[in-house]
């Protein structure tokens, strides 16, 4: 049987400081938690975060270009994400989906880039409320998750990891049900294992969407929940330990 070692990543959006990140690496300081701990402040602070942070601890940016380089003003490139000391970088994040307009074709792009510049994608899908209202929320996340997959192949989530966070839970406070969020999960992994039984088996799926300290054992103890991704509760250094140390 794979074990896959969990993950949790705390995703800053457009939030945070140097004062947040120097607390939050303080409090990371010997960090030595069973899941591996990742901090996405905004670009910006990348660089400083991986000076600041302890080496257990990974750095991961929220985006990137799908381009590799060249004139393409105000974007940032994979490589330097890497140069940075990043070793993850978020991708298709529904805000990213919903206000900058990313299709699953700009998605993959990124995620394509991502990997040929050495980094580990956090892949996100996630439906909407209407759509889960309406029963499509399989058919959501499955064509989310299969676009990628198409365009990259399968091989390429070796080294990959994939975010189910649910549009209707982010920053609402409003949590999947850690049988709501299983189901999905299991959904997830079955449809990797339809390309690649083994692939599936070792590729971590997090749950994100309003995990906080004191509803993410729960989540986590799902069997095919292997971590979180944590937007507001990774704004405050003692929430987000908590919840790494939760997993
Ligand atoms: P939240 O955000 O934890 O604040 O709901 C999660 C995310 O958007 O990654």
């Amino acid at each position: 049987m794979t074990t896959r070692q969990p993950l949790v990543a705390g995703n800053w959006k457009m939030n945070g400081s140097q004062v947040l990140l120097g607390e939050i690496a303080g409090a990371l300081v010997g960090y030595q938690g069973k899941a591996e701990a990742v901090v996405c402040p905004p670009f910006p602070y990348l660089a400083a975060a991986r000076a600041a942070l302890p080496a257990s601890v990974q750095v991961g940016a929220q985006n990137l270009s799908d381009q590799a380089e060249g004139a393409f003003t105000g974007e940032v490139a994979g490589s330097m994400l890497s140069e940075a000391g990043c070793r993850y970088v978020i991708i298709g994040h529904s805000e990213r989906r919903a206000l900058y307009g990313e299709d699953d074709a700009l998605v993959a792009a990124k995620f394509a880039q991502a990997q040929a510049a050495g980094l580990v994608p956090i892949l996100c899908v996630g439906e909407t409320l209407e759509e889960r209202e309406a029963g499509n929320t399989e058919s959501v996340v499955c064509g989310q998750l299969l676009a990628v997959v198409e365009a990259v192949g399968i091989e390429a989530f070796a080294s990959a990891v994939v975010a189910y966070e649910p549009v209707w839970a982010i920053g609402t406070g409003k949590t999947a049900s850690p049988e709501q969020a299983q189901e999905v999960h299991a959904t997830l992994r079955q449809t990797l294992s339809e390309k690649s039984p083994e692939i599936a088996a070792s590729t971590r799926l997090l749950y994100g969407g309003s995990v906080k300290a004191d509803n993410a054992a729960l989540l986590f103890s799902q069997s095919d929940i292997d971590g979180g991704l944590i937007g507001g509760a990774s704004l405050t250094a003692d929430s987000f330990i908590a919840i790494c140390q939760a997993a």
